[in-house]
């Protein structure tokens, strides 16, 4: 933290387009230091994770019944500047492109508090590349250029936007834009059979090829295609409101071969991952590559064990066994951490041998222990592991230690001493809850009917997701496609009165992204 009696600095940082990935660096490093941050609308709200530090001061337009006039928004910067706080003025798209930066810039300099700019990427570049059109190309144009269709719409208040009426100041100059090859619109969703209007007016031809793009860069991206001619009305049809780019110019026409972010597979599913935070990352990044949108609502919370001498005492006597057994990357996680915790190393392993159920675990236990598994069943259930040891001949005589979650099935511990085990221990490595609460955007999307997906990667996320949604579960999942990881998943799916849509015919991640891709797009999107 600044000290107060210093004066701080306001950092004027773009915030980009929409997908938080086209965020710059330099602007990642100061959201992590900033005192305060100052958002709007179109910044995305997801960048606010970088910076839990800093006080959130929303000053958008959908904040409450009155938005905060520019004033009001550059009195705030002036404020908190002096108060010696490093203030990220966060602005959607870059700074300075119709967003009121230089305003910012202004206040700031008369009020003696020092700025920096952060540019970022703006929105006529970044939505046409991610709606597949290159907004030049030497075939069709050596210029482009950006306009604001200035009607009342995010930056500009309905007082001012009045008074910006296109073609009502002398700043439009319809004849001179009607003769360029490329042209983007900003603000200009309201306004488009005006501006379409005006430039064929002007003598553009009425066929040059034209796109509207609502959202761009982000999972509820919509592109709408036409001619300078049909465009307004097939945008009206289409119901696109802002905020949208409309760019106008031949380059348009190449989004037929380039369209790559909208055709990606799973572009338009909204998918839900129940599992818990610490898992998800992998079956989120999955999904998002195949241009999903993601909502993250895990079920489960992971807790070490409330009691930790069973596992010390199993931890410190693992040399006796001859086979020790991981069934979950977080087991093994949990393990690695008492391990060290307790002044101890992987040599505790040397001499015993490891197993490990599903290619996930087997690959914590390389990276996380620095041992290689010696058994892996080709299918990753408990089932498949017992079978494989008894094909072996490696039960009878053994002595097995079992590092799993308190809520494991009994079946292999069972299969393991039925088989003439000297001994099995099933040691609790790490303890399962169901989730206190599932997050209002997942509740919200639910009831939208905005959700095409749930994913389920184990029994428990079926059913604490169903007790989470309360006795209605039903309902409230009707419609909905339920994704299953495998058989014991499928069972505890059913056994809710629900009927999984797919089940993965390998039970792992990749095997239910496949599963998900595999049963094809629905019609709606
Ligand atoms: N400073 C911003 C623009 C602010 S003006 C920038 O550089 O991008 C607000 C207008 O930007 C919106 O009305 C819309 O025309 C456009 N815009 C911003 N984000 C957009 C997005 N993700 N997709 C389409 N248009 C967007």
């Amino acid at each position: 933290m600044s000290e107060s009696h210093k004066i701080g600095t306001v950092y004027l940082v773009g915030a980009g387009p929409g997908d938080v990935g086209l965020l710059t660096v330099r602007g990642l490093e100061l959201l992590r230091k900033a005192d305060v941050v100052v958002y709007d609308y179109l910044a995305n709200p997801l960048l606010l994770q970088h910076c839990p530090q800093a006080q959130a001061i929303y000053v958008g337009k959908k904040a409450a019944a009155h938005s905060m006039s520019q004033d009001q928004i550059n009195a705030i910067l002036v404020e908190k500047g002096k108060a010696g706080k490093r203030v990220v003025r966060l602005k959607g798209g870059d700074p300075f492109v119709f967003g009121r930066g230089g305003e910012e810039c202004e206040a700031l300099a008369a009020a003696g508090v020092p700025f920096e700019v952060v540019p970022g990427i703006t929105a006529a570049i970044a939505a046409p590349a991610y709606a597949g059109i290159p907004v030049t190309h030497r075939d069709f144009n050596s210029s482009f250029t950006f306009l604001t269709g200035h009607e009342k719409e995010e930056e500009y208040r309905e007082d001012e936007a009045k008074a910006r009426e296109p073609g009502a100041g002398s700043d439009v100059d319809w004849a001179a834009i009607a003769k360029l090859p490329c042209v983007a619109f900003y603000m200009g969703v309201k306004s488009l059979p005006r501006i379409c209007g005006k430039l064929i007016e002007h003598g553009m031809p009425a066929d040059t090829p034209a796109a509207s793009i609502r959202w761009g860069t982000t999972p509820r991206q919509r592109t709408v295609v036409g001619t300078l001619a049909d465009l307004p009305q097939k945008v009206a049809e289409a119901k696109l409101a802002p905020p949208a780019i409309t760019i106008v110019g031949k380059v348009v026409s190449l989004r037929a071969t380039m369209n790559w972010f909208e055709s990606r597979p799973l572009f338009g599913q909204t998918i839900v991952v129940t599992r818990t935070r610490q898992q998800a990352s992998d079956l989120s990044e999955h999904l998002a590559e195949l241009g999903a949108n993601v909502v993250e609502a895990p079920t489960i919370e992971l807790a070490q064990p409330g009691e930790w001498s069973e596992v010390d005492e199993a931890l410190e006597h693992i040399a006796e066994y001859d086979w020790v057994i991981f069934t979950s990357q977080n087991g093994v996680q949990f393990a690695k951490r008492r391990l060290l915790d307790r002044g101890s190393d992987a040599r505790a392993f040397a001499g015993v041998r490891v197993a490990a159920i599903g290619e996930a675990t087997a690959q914590a236990v390389r990276d996380e222990l620095c041992l290689r598994v010696d058994l892996c069943p080709k299918e990753f259930v408990a089932e498949a592991l017992a079978d494989d040891f008894e094909k072996r001949g490696e039960i009878r005589g053994r002595r097995f230690l079992l590092l799993r979650a308190d809520i494991a099935r009994p079946l292999l511990r069972e299969r393991l001493a039925d088989g003439g085990a000297v001994e099995v221990r099933d040691v609790s490595i790490y303890e399962t809850r169901p989730a206190t609460s599932l997050p209002p955007t997942l509740l919200d999307a639910l009831a939208a009917k905005e959700i095409d997906w749930i994913t389920f990667t184990s029994s428990s996320t079926a059913r604490n997701l169903a007790a989470l949604l309360g006795p209605d579960y039903k309902a409230k999942l009707e419609g909905v496609k339920l994704a299953s990881i495998g058989p014991i998943t499928t069972r505890a799916i059913e056994e809710l009165g629900l009927t999984p849509t797919v089940q993965a015919t390998t039970y792992n991640v990749e095997g239910l992204v496949d599963a998900i891709l595999k049963s094809g797009m629905p019609a709606s999107a």
